[in-house]
C-alpha cells in the first residue's frame, strides 16, 4: 500500500517508520523542513511518565509506551531516550496507591516522606510538608535527536519519499488525496493527517470548532557548574505541589534545564512563531525563584513557546476516522509525544485495514 502522511512532527515521522516497517510505502508532506524545526515536537526534550492517578488504564499504557520507547532507540540506532524516571509530589494519603497503580502497570516506585525528599533533591525548595513518589519506567525523550533519525532512517529508505516544503491545502476524503498548494494531488491508498497545532486547517469544520488551540512558553537555563552533577541526576518533576501547575525537566545529554508552568498556557487564534515575549520569560522566572534554589534571570540562556490544540470536551487529543481510509490525529499538550509509537501504531494499523483507531486515552497534563 501506499500511504501519504502530512506533517513531519514526532506523530508523523513515528507513523511513516511504522509504515516502512510493515513492508508499506510512504509519501511525508511538510510545509516547512522534514522534520520542521517550528513543530511542537522539534524541541529538546519531552518528559515521559506513566502515572495519571485517576486513570490505571492511561499508568498501564504508558508503561508499554516506555518499552516501545526502548525498542524504537535499537530500531534507530541512536540514543534518544534517558530514562531518568520521573518525581510527583503528592498528598501523602494517595502515595500507596499511586505505588501500587504503578506497580500494576509493571514499573516500580520509590515513595519520599518530607524529610528525604528535601534531603534526596536539596535543589529543589518544595513545600513544606511534601511527599512524592519517584517512577521508574520514565525519563526523558531527547525530542529534536528523535525526530533527526527518524527522518534519517526514512531517507535510507526505497520505500519512502520525503517531501519538505510542500504544503497541504485540501483533503478528499472519499479519494484518499491530498491537493498541495503547488497543485499537485498525491493519490495514496489511506492518508494520514498529523500536522499537529495547524491541523484545524485541513479538518471539516465541524470538528475544527472542537478544537481549541493554545500556546506554551518555556524557559532553558544553565545550572551553575558546581551544581551540573546534582541536576543531571535529578529526575524530571511533573509537579512541585506548587498551584501554578509548574514542571521542570532536568539537564541530561547535554540539553538545558528547561521550567514552565499552567500559569505559561494561553489559548490564541492562530500558530505565530515560537519567539517567547519577555513578560512570560519574566513571569516563569518569579514562577521558579522560590523552587529552585539560586534560580535567577541570570540563569536563563534561552526560551521557547511552543503551540498545541486541545479538544473542548475532554482537554485531550481528538482522532477522527475521515472517510475510509483518511485518518487525522490532531495531539495535544502534555503527554501526545510520550503514546507517538503506540498513536502511529494505531493510526497505521487502522489504514492498512489491520485494526481500529484506538489511541490511549491521555490528558494533557505533563
Ligand atoms: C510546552 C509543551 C510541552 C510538552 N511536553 C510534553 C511532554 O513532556 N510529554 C509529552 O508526551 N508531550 C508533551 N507535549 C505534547 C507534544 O509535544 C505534542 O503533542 C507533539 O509533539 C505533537 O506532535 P505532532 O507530530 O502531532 O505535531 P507537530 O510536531 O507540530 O508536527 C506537525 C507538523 O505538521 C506540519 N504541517 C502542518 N500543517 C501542514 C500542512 N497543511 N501541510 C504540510 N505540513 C503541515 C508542520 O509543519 C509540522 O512539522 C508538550 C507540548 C507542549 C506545547
Amino acid at each position: 500500500m501506499r500511504i501519504v502522511v502530512v506533517g513531519g512532527g514526532v506523530i508523523g515521522l513515528l507513523s511513516a517508520v511504522e509504515i516502512v516497517s510493515t513492508g508499506h510505502q510512504v509519501v511525508l508532506v511538510d510545509q516547512a523542513g522534514i522534520p520542521s524545526t517550528g513543530s511542537t515536537s522539534y524541541d529538546r526534550q519531552r518528559v515521559i511518565r506513566a502515572l495519571h492517578l485517576d486513570d490505571p488504564a492511561a499508568t498501564a499504557t504508558a508503561v508499554q509506551a516506555h518499552h516501545q520507547w526502548l525498542r524504537l532507540q535499537r530500531l534507530l540506532g541512536t540514543r534518544v531516550y534517558e530514562p531518568a524516571g520521573a518525581l510527583h509530589v503528592l498528598p501523602a494519603g494517595d502515595l500507596s496507591r499511586a505505588q501500587r497503580m504503578l506497580s500494576d502497570a509493571g514499573s516500580g516506585a520509590h515513595l519520599f516522606g518530607p524529610l528525604s525528599l528535601a534531603a534526596t533533591y536539596p535543589q529543589v525548595r518544595f513545600p513544606a510538608g511534601s511527599s512524592a513518589v519517584l517512577e521508574d519506567l520514565a525519563g526523558v525523550l531527547l525530542a529534536d535527536r528523535i525526530l533527526l533519525a527518524c527522518a534519517g532512517w526514512l531517507r535510507e529508505s526505497s520505500s519512502a519519499e520525503l517531501l519538505p516544503h510542500r504544503t497541504a491545502v485540501r483533503v478528499d476524503a472519499d479519494d484518499a488525496a491530498v491537493e498541495l498548494a503547488d497543485g499537485e494531488v498525491l493519490r495514496a491508498d489511506g492518508v494520514l493527517l498529523a500536522a499537529g497545532a495547524w491541523s484545524q486547517r485541513l479538518l471539516p469544520p465541524r470538528l475544527a470548532g472542537e478544537l481549541v488551540l493554545c500556546r506554551q512558553s518555556m524557559i532553558l537555563c544553565a545550572v551553575p557548574a558546581q551544581d551540573a552533577a546534582v541536576w543531571s541526576a535529578t529526575p524530571p518533576i511533573s509537579t512541585f505541589g506548587t498551584s501554578n501547575g509548574g514542571w521542570l525537566v532536568p539537564p541530561v545529554a547535554g540539553t538545558p534545564l528547561k521550567l514552565s508552568a499552567a500559569t505559561a498556557c494561553r489559548v490564541v487564534t492562530q500558530v505565530g512563531d515560537t519567539g517567547t515575549p519577555a513578560y512570560w520569560r519574566d513571569h516563569l522566572v518569579e514562577q521558579f525563584a522560590p523552587v529552585v534554589r539560586g534560580l535567577d534571570a541570570g540563569w536563563v540562556t534561552g526560551a521557547r513557546d511552543a503551540y498545541y490544540l486541545m479538544r473542548r470536551s475532554t482537554g485531550g487529543p481528538m482522532s477522527a476516522v475521515l472517510g475510509d481510509r483518511v485518518v487525522s490525529y490532531a495531539a495535544c499538550g502534555g503527554s501526545s509525544f510520550k503514546f507517538a509509537p503506540l498513536i502511529a501504531r494505531s493510526l497505521v494499523q487502522h489504514l492498512i485495514g489491520a485494526g481500529v483507531v484506538r489511541v490511549p486515552s491521555h490528558r494533557p497534563v505533563m
